[in-house]
């Protein structure tokens, strides 16, 4: 049997739409018929051959976002039924031995595989999904508003869970595009007060409607502005993919505050040890989520939609959508609809 999918055959190439074999449920896995998956910036990088996986899977298919129903369920697979609400996530699967993954810290494993890079992905009407790290949903979830949560939605959760927020402190959250307004949303949903910062006033006013309560714009004078402030921040995330948010990050945290890094900036920035000895600043990072940071978001969604401004595609669509958020000049987030 046959499926259609956007299939990446070479990279910086436009996606092909082909008609290629649909995919097993192998023992193990889930056979996942896809309602809709999400366009997400790594599928960008991956796209131009910026990430590559050591080794390609031979009929590569972008799309970490998915979001779809069981059609066949693999043999030794428990829980799990033909008709099931269902999210395929970057993480196909990891090693389980080391101690990130015995910890149950799993988003950290060295030896993870990740859909749309090293096993196929969702920018097709079938995938196989491994059944330990599918993502059950509620029945009747829109999945167009939860694809992007499948990625942006838990790599805010995540974020948030990394700066060790408390109800009453103070976030700042450094670029507002999707996953800066989940993060926006969450945060204010336990009691945290936000400072929104982006260089777009149309996204501040999306993060002051989202629940930001105070918004900075990202010009020149931010970090005189933000170093003036009395309300130094308890954490500062950056969802900005760029080194210019630093001065600015080390401007707004308080003594004892937590940096975390979700964006993926690969140049390096100054840092003062000596500044590190006088405040004890916490500095980390994170990618994705565990297991249980996507089942408590998916909690959080289902009991009231995380939003975000999403313009909704076809496959064929795929690789505009691409070359769209390349150039920044996407004013959400696009989801295929199947
Ligand atoms: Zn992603
Ligand atoms: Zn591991």
């Amino acid at each position: 049997m046959m499926m259609r999918a956007a299939v990446l055959a070479a990279f910086g190439r436009p996606l092909e739409i082909r008609s290629v074999p649909r995919p097993a449920a192998a023992p193990g896995q889930l056979l996942v018929r896809l309602r809709a998956c999400g366009i997400c910036h790594s599928d960008v990088h991956i796209w131009r051959g910026e990430v590559r996986p050591p080794e390609a899977p031979s009929t590569f298919i972008l799309g970490h976002e998915g979001v779809g129903v069981v059609e066949a369920v693999g043999a030794g697979v428990e829980g799990w039924s033909a008709g099931d609400a269902v999210g395929v996530p970057w993480l196909h699967d990891t090693c389980m031995q080391c101690e990130e993954c015995l910890d149950g810290h799993e988003s950290f494993c060295q030896h993870q595989r990740a859909h749309g890079l090293n096993v196929p992905g969702g920018f097709a009407e079938y995938v196989a999904a491994d059944a330990r790290f599918a993502v059950p949903l509620p029945p009747g979830v829109d999945p167009v508003a939860t694809a992007p949560v499948m990625c942006a939605g838990v790599t805010a959760y995540g974020a948030i869970r990394r700066a060790g927020l408390q109800p009453g402190e103070g976030l700042a959250v450094f670029g507002c595009g999707g996953l800066g307004l989940y993060a926006v949303q969450i945060a204010e949903r336990m009691g945290v007060d936000v400072l929104a910062i982006d260089r777009d006033p149309a996204k501040l006013d999306h993060a002051g409607f989202y629940g930001a309560s105070g918004m900075e714009l990202a010009d020149a004078g931010l970090a005189d502005r933000l170093a003036g402030r009395r309300d130094r921040r308890h954490a500062a995330i950056n969802f900005a993919p760029t080194t210019a948010t630093w001065d600015a990050m080390i401007a707004c945290i308080r003594p004892r505050g937590r940096i975390v890094a979700a964006a993926l900036v690969s140049e390096p920035v100054p840092l003062s040890q000596e500044w590190l000895t006088g405040t004890g600043v916490t500095i980390t990072g994170t990618s994705v989520g565990t297991r249980r940071e996507m089942s408590e978001v998916v909690a959080l969604h289902a009991r009231q939609p995380l939003r975000n401004p999403i313009e909704e595609i076809g496959l064929e669509d795929a690789s505009q959508a691409l070359e769209m958020l390349e150039s920044g000049r996407a004013n959400g987030r696009y989801v295929i609809r199947f």
